[in-house]
Formats: C-alpha cells, sequence, structure tokens
C-alpha cells in the first residue's frame, strides 16, 4: 500500500552515458528485425566481418534486454534460409553456447576456465598502457577507432571487440579482468556471459583450441578495413590520410607523420608478441 512508483529517469537527466546509445524498447527491436531482414540479412555471412560496412545486425541490446527473443529470431530465420540467414544463426548460438558454459561453471564469471598459469602484468605496471587502450590512444589506428567507438556509442563490432580484447590481453599482456570490467561499463548489450566468457575465449583462457593465437592490428586492419574508413571515422586525427596507409601511421613520409597530432604505438608488435610467447613458456 505505501509503495510508490516513480517515474523512470529521463536519458538525459542520468550522467556518464555514451552521447549516442540507440534508442530502446521493443517497438524499437521490431522496426531494427524488419529492416534487417530487408536489407542485411542476406548479405550476412559476406559483410559480418567488414568494420566501415557495419553490416551487422545490431541486436545484441536487445537480446540482452529481452525485448526481443532469439528463439523467435531463429525461427524467422529459419523461414528466410539461405547462406545469410544459416550463418546469422550461427552466430547466434555462440550466445547460447557461453550461457551453458556459464551455467555449468559459474566461477567462469571472474576465474580462469582453463588456466594458462599467467602472471599477468602487475597492474601498476601497467597502467599507462591500460589507460592508453580504454581511451583509444595506443597509436595502432584500429585498436584506437575501435575503442573510442565503444565509448561513444556503447557498442562495438564484434570483430572490433575481438582485435581489441586480443591487443590488451596479449600484445599488452594484461589481465582479461581488467578489459572485462571496462566493456561491461560502457558496452549496453554487456552481460556476464557474453562478455567474460569472449574474454577468456580471447586471452586464452577460456574454451578456444587455439588459446596462444595473437591478433596482429595491423593485418587485422589491413583486412576488415582494408581502405580504411573505419579508421578515418573514429580517429578524427587520421581523417586526411587516405586508404590503407592509415593503419601505419609510423612508416609515413616523416613530415606527413610529423603533422599528425597522434601518437607513436604504446609497444612494438614483435616486442609483445615476445613478451606474450615468454609468459605463456612458448618463446619461439
Ligand atoms: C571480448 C568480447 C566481448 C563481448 N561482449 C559481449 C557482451 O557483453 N554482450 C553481447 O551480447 N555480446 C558480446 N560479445 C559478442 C559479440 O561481439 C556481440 O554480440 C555482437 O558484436 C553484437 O552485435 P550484433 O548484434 O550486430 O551482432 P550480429 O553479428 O548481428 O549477431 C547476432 C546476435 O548473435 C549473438 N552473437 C554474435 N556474436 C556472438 C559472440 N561472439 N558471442 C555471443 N553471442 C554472439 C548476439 O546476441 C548478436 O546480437 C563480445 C565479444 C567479444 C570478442
Amino acid at each position: 500500500d505505501h509503495v510508490h512508483g516513480e517515474p523512470l529517469p529521463r536519458r538525459a537527466d542520468v550522467g556518464g552515458l555514451s552521447p549516442a546509445l540507440p534508442p530502446g524498447g521493443e517497438r524499437e527491436a521490431r522496426r531494427r528485425v524488419t529492416a534487417y531482414w530487408r536489407s542485411g540479412l542476406d548479405d550476412y555471412e559476406r559483410t559480418h566481418d567488414d568494420l566501415a560496412g557495419d553490416a551487422t545486425s545490431r541486436l545484441s541490446a536487445h537480446l540482452h534486454f529481452g525485448t526481443l527473443s532469439p528463439v523467435e529470431l531463429v525461427h524467422r530465420a529459419r523461414r528466410r534460409g539461405g547462406p545469410g540467414a544459416d550463418a546469422f544463426v550461427r552466430q547466434l548460438a555462440w550466445r547460447d553456447f557461453h550461457r551453458q558454459v556459464l551455467a555449468a561453471r559459474p566461477a567462469a564469471a571472474h576465474a580462469d576456465y582453463r588456466t594458462r598459469h599467467d602472471h599477468w602484468r602487475p597492474e601498476r605496471a601497467a597502467r599507462a598502457d591500460i589507460a592508453a587502450w580504454r581511451e583509444g590512444r595506443t597509436g595502432y589506428p584500429v585498436v584506437d577507432a575501435a575503442m573510442r567507438q565503444l565509448r561513444h556509442e556503447g557498442w562495438m563490432h564484434n570483430r572490433a571487440r575481438l582485435l581489441t580484447a586480443s591487443f590488451l590481453t596479449k600484445t599488452l599482456y594484461v589481465d582479461w579482468r581488467v578489459g572485462a570490467a571496462h566493456f561491461l561499463h560502457w558496452l549496453v548489450d554487456g552481460d556476464i556471459s557474453n562478455n567474460q566468457l569472449n574474454w577468456q575465449w580471447t586471452a586464452g583462457t577460456g574454451t578456444d583450441s587455439r588459446p596462444n593465437r595473437v591478433l596482429n592490428p595491423v593485418t587485422q586492419g589491413r583486412r576488415y578495413d582494408p581502405d580504411g574508413a573505419y579508421v578515418r571515422r573514429w580517429v578524427p586525427e587520421l581523417a586526411d590520410v587516405d586508404g590503407r596507409r592509415v593503419h601505419e601511421p609510423w612508416k609515413l613520409p616523416g613530415p606527413e607523420r610529423a603533422a599528425l597530432d597522434y601518437p607513436d604505438p604504446v609497444v612494438g608488435l614483435s616486442e609483445g608478441l615476445a613478451r606474450f610467447r615468454r609468459a605463456r613458456g612458448r618463446p619461439h
């Protein structure tokens, strides 16, 4: 009797949010599914890794908050059929997979699923590198673009999540829990099973059958952002560097490099790789 409801806070009154959060609610979820089914789904298999194309469904926040049912999505995709719909269903299955792993092993939310006996760099020693990663100023353009998108939109493309997580845990050799906490803070779709277990997968402490693979941010950038458009969208300091040259600003001719207000890499890739291999007991 004495419980009184209060109006939901308005978005504008809540501080510390990403400025470009997507709209929520069931109506918006349905609108998005209809639009994606009209133009997107059939090409999903071909386009889902294209960073600049931004051609995935962006339904993750609705699946997280329950404004959309994954079962309904699977039924609709099966009815549609074809390689795009099939690939979409396979990707949705990862969501269930991570949920099942967490249900079987709840400690995986905070402890290694499969230990690799890591002695991660102490946070104090890695503080400057962690800050550069969080703020998108590592000196690796595709990493920086992705980390800035995360803050601005509260969302990041799956390929970008993979390469930024690999960069933190392997190239910088920082504990996956540090990165997972940052993602959970900013992601609008952030949830324990998908986030923690994808982080563990990328760090090699989870279910990846190749736990020591390291994603090279330059190669990833060239492959998944071949023209550099994604980097130029999010890193305005590099907006005038054309084509794929944007992925390696340190290779630009002296005067062009000097004119850029953009940092040098926080660590050399071969140095980072050697540190990681030593740590995992595989020096070669
Ligand atoms: C380090 C890291 C952290 C992540 N954290 C989260 C998280 O907190 N919450 C979250 O929902 N996803 C997370 N993902 C998975 C994936 O990146 C996002 O689900 C996807 O980018 C969301 O965009 P979308 O809806 O356009 O995906 P689409 O490509 O359109 O995929 C459709 C749906 O399938 C599911 N899905 C796709 N890929 C994965 C995957 N690898 N694992 C689990 N489910 C997947 C999602 O529900 C997604 O909405 C993470 C991935 C990595 C590598």
